[in-house]
């Protein structure tokens, strides 16, 4: 199988700027920002989208979102806020059929979104 975008950012095939990595999720800064704090931040294995994810995936969603968090405070967004933002097949807005989830922050957000 092809290997993924994401999945290439992941093995160091593609450069990122990558913020954050460990054994499960790697995060890394959006190539066209829509805040002035975009980071993407996307499990290793190349689940296509949320709606794809499997019951033993649970851990590693938990993971992902625990350190989404984690690395939003990291950028220095946890008193000011931020938004985790997951986009789901084509009325989602999704672009890249590998699992991540956006953190935006940096400015205010407005709601609902577009
Ligand atoms: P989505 O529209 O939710 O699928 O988000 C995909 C995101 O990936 C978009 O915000 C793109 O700007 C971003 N993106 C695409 N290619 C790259 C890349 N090579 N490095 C970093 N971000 C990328």
């Amino acid at each position: 199988m092809e290997k993924t975008l994401f999945e290439k950012i992941c093995d160091k095939e593609i450069p990122a700027d990558i913020v954050y990595e460990d054994e499960q999720v790697v995060a890394f800064r959006d190539i066209a920002p829509a805040a002035p704090t975009h980071v993407l931040v996307i499990p290793r294995k190349a689940i296509p989208r949320i709606n794809e994810a499997k019951l033993e995936d649970q851990s590693l969603l938990g993971h992902l979102l625990l350190k989404a968090a984690e690395v939003a405070r990291s950028l220095g967004l946890g008193e000011s806020g931020f938004r985790l933002v997951i986009n789901n097949g084509s009325d989602g807005g999704e672009s890249v059929p590998h699992l991540h989830c956006h953190i935006l922050g940096g400015r205010s957000l407005q709601w609902p979104p577009g």
